[in-house]
């Protein structure tokens, strides 16, 4: 018989827990529950208030307004429509998506997955591009 005693490491913001403590280390600093994150796609980096102006930016100028504020980044746009549908269901729980606002039917139908491998097959597309001159 074998016995191990290992160190987990647990991510202070989401579930996500690890072995590798360095990897962990990086997974906070990118995590998306972490307000103060750097973006893992995009890059940018989050200061206090920097989510909250990101849903004040969809409620009022709708999901173009946010990407185009956000540079199209699917992991900063799924933030703010993630923390902007909370927000609006802990105030009107029971609101119908045909009476709820504009800014809201956009958010519940954003599709991120969609929007993150498109993002993909464009910085692969342009780094291709820097590698192999194509
Ligand atoms: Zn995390
Ligand atoms: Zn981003």
């Amino acid at each position: 018989m074998r016995e191990r005693v290992v160190t987990m490491y647990y991510c202070g913001f989401c579930k996500k827990k690890g072995q590798r403590r360095h990897v962990m280390v990086r997974h906070e600093q990118t995590c998306m529950r972490n307000p103060l994150r750097q973006c893992g796609m995009c890059k940018a980096q989050y200061v206090e208030g920097t989510i909250a102006k990101l849903v004040d930016l969809l409620m009022s100028e709708g999901l173009v307004g946010l990407r185009s504020a956000v540079d199209d980044c699917p992991s900063c746009t799924v933030i703010a429509v993630n923390a902007a549908l909370k927000a609006f269901h802990d105030k009107e729980p029971l609101v119908a998506v045909s009476e709820s606002p504009a800014w809201y039917k956009e958010a519940v139908g954003y599709d991120y997955a969609g929007d993150k491998q498109q993002w993909w097959h464009e910085v692969n597309r342009e780094q291709a591009a820097v590698y192999y001159g194509c």
